[in-house]
């Protein structure tokens, strides 16, 4: 029998299947419940393997849905998430599951493995943080603040999309298009009632940014630039009630605000330490933003504001750093480029990707064995070309988990990674861009950190159970790898001539990837303590604008005009999951640096550090915090001079 599952979906019978799997899931729950002496084995094991089948049946549909999407995919999968909710949620709210856990922890304290034990906490936490161990009248409470919350976040994210689709500025003189890229002026080109042409823009993001980034004249600039940073003046209102609500939640929940409740499940460890991270990086960035400041400013004929910063950049850009994709593309064949990356992670770790030849869901995707030390641990799934029917982007999805199950059989990992290169015949190559390249690295990042897991216990094993804020460790890690020649040189051979890529190509792609970010750095920052801050006591009001003010005292180099009312259109923390978690994206990178510049002063082929990382990093999967196996890595914190270093910034 294959250690892997075959990749399969039934559409006609999913959700009978589905139905039938769940009634059979929720008689095996009450079995468990019913055993009087509940033990890890008799009663933890179960319930895991039970997740972990479940969503071995229900991942092939989902990624059956992103990859070849048709109408009947759509249907199944929209009529199977309610079910899937309505399931996890009720699991998620049983208390007396919860009650077993604590019972068990208690009781096998001395007797359970680490990765045992951490599966416990994780599961408490997650009961613990929901509120369902709290009494009635609170419980009731939560759930009205949770249904008022996501409210909100849905009137925020509307009135949003609302205005921003609302607006609409025609420009009529053909003068102020001059410069544009021809693709954008056809998208803005319309022709009015009386036969007239006109330019129509947006605030929609990519007419919004053609503009702002190639638009000649300064005044239409502002006045798009007002137009976007005044949008939704209401979400005022929204802004200090979820904020309130949150709160009020986290008191309930035992935090003292919702900073502390985000970080119970995160890998940064208290308030001081984010603040305390994220305003180094701001003392540390400010020097080389200001010189970058002023070289934008040497080419400007105004002091430049808000709304010509983007333009200028452009101009210098163009004048001193850009890259031509088109002279790139030949030295990254997309057959190249990932015979080379295999080639790299052999060399880097001792494993070795091996093409066998399942059928899958296109002829274009590809099946591998994944070898460590010439034993066969796991399976990989590429589909990398763009093709009707699938979803734009790039991302790897974890399958199987490795783990032993409940007879003990060791089960083996799998995974997807999907992108959206361009597309390959016979006679003609699929010639990727550098991003694409990187975009592959980064992607194969978060693939071996699920591939490569030796935990026994599937919900911490691989990028299972990882906290939030770490889970792009391993993905930009391996990411930082597609700038540096001795890498890129693997492979990087024009596809004609098999010259290798020459230097100053590779020089200019660093260049290219650290112009400006010193500023661009200052700016993620800024909104990284504003979130944070806002989320560590309760603001309301002016409050929260001057909030921002205080912060854009050291952050904004050029002055923000008073009218940007930046907080009404921050979605990412008013309507998406970022609350108090905004600086997850710095801290992931912070760790994935600072291992880079050690494997990279080491000597990337000869680096013990590179071992390790496989042994402690990837090998670990969720099973300890992040922070505990970076100080077995490292044998210290994270030091974040490593990225202001990956970033050129001195
Ligand atoms: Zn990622």
């Amino acid at each position: 029998m294959s250690k892997f599952l075959q990749f399969k979906v039934d559409l006609d019978t999913f959700i009978k299947d589905l139905n039938l799997r769940l009634e059979t899931n929720n008689k095996k729950i009450e079995e468990l419940l019913e055993i009087k002496d509940k033990c890890y084995a008799n009663f933890v094991k179960p319930l895991q393997m039970m997740d972990e089948y479940l969503g071995q049946f229900f991942t092939p549909l989902s990624h059956l849905n992103s990859v070849c999407n048709t109408e009947q995919t759509q249907e199944v999968y929209a009529q199977s998430l309610p079910i899937i909710t309505d399931y996890s949620t009720k699991i998620s709210q049983n208390i007396d599951i919860y009650k077993a856990y604590k019972k068990i922890q208690e009781k096998e304290s001395s007797e359970l493995n680490y990765e045992q034990k951490r599966v416990l906490e994780l599961n408490i936490l997650h009961f613990e943080l929901s509120g369902a161990h709290l009494d009635k009248k609170t419980k009731e409470r939560l759930q009205e603040i949770n249904i008022k919350k996501s409210e909100l976040s849905n009137d925020f994210s509307q009135n949003l999309l609302n205005a921003t689709n609302e607006y609409e500025y025609i420009i009529e003189d053909e003068k102020d298009i001059e410069g544009l890229p021809q693709s954008d002026i056809e998208t803005a080109k319309f022709e009015d009632d009386n036969g007239v042409i006109k330019y129509k823009f947006t605030l929609q993001m990519p007419s919004y940014i053609a503009y702002m980034t190639y638009g000649k004249n300064r005044k239409i600039r502002e006045t798009l630039y007002k137009a976007y940073v005044t949008r939704c003046p209401q979400n005022a209102i929204i802004i200090d009630e979820l904020l309130a609500l949150r709160n009020e939640m986290s008191n309930l929940l035992g935090f003292k605000n919702y900073a502390e409740y985000s970080l119970a499940s995160k890998m940064a460890n208290d308030e001081k330490t984010v603040l305390k991270f994220l305003n180094d990086l701001v003392d540390n960035s400010q020097a080389q933003a200001k010189i970058e400041i002023d070289e934008l400013q040497s080419i400007a004929k105004e002091p430049i504001q808000s709304f010509d910063s983007a333009y200028y950049a452009e101009l210098l850009k163009k004048e001193k750093y850009e890259l031509d994709e088109e002279l790139y593309r030949p030295y990254f064949e997309q057959k190249n480029v990932i015979n080379g990356m295999f080639d790299f992670l052999h060399k880097l770790f001792g494993i070795r990707f091996e093409k066998n030849d399942e059928a899958l869901w296109d002829e274009k995707a590809i099946s591998y064995d994944l070898y460590l030390d010439d034993k066969l641990v796991s399976r990989l799934y590429t589909d990398l070309e763009a093709r009707k029917g699938k979803s734009g982007g790039a991302w790897m999805h974890n399958w199987q988990a490795h783990c032993s199950d409940e007879e003990g059989n060791e089960q083996l990992a799998s995974a997807f990674i999907v992108c959206n290169f361009p597309s390959s015949s016979e006679n003609n190559p699929s010639l990727l861009r550098h991003d694409d390249v990187v975009t592959l690295f980064h992607e194969m990042g978060h693939a071996i950190h699920h591939m490569l897991s030796s935990v026994n216990e599937n919900e911490v094993s691989g990028v299972n159970g990882v906290e939030w804020d770490a889970v792009e460790f391993p993905s930009q890690f391996l990411e930082n790898f597609a700038y540096e020649p001795e890498v890129l040189k693997l492979f990087a051979k024009h596809y004609k001539t098999q010259e290798t890529i020459p230097d100053e190509m590779i020089e200019k792609l660093v260049k290219s990837k650290n112009f400006l970010s010193a500023s661009g750095m200052l700016r993620q920052l800024e909104f990284s303590i504003f979130d944070f801050m806002l989320h560590s006591k309760l603001y309301k009001g002016d409050k929260v604008q001057n909030l921002l003010d205080s912060i854009r005292k050291k952050t904004a180099l050029i002055q923000t005009p008073s009218y940007n009312k930046f907080q009404n259109g921050f979605s990412h923390i008013f309507s998406g999951g970022y609350a108090a978690g905004y600086y997850s994206y710095k801290w992931a990178e912070i760790l994935s640096a600072d291992a880079f510049f050690s494997v990279i002063d080491e000597g990337i082929f000869e680096s013990p550090t590179a071992k390790k990382y496989l042994d402690i990093v990837l090998k670990s999967g969720g099973a300890k915090s992040m922070s505990e196996l970076f100080y077995e890595l490292q044998e210290r914190d994270p030091n974040p001079t490593s990225l202001l270093r990956l970033n050129g910034i001195h």
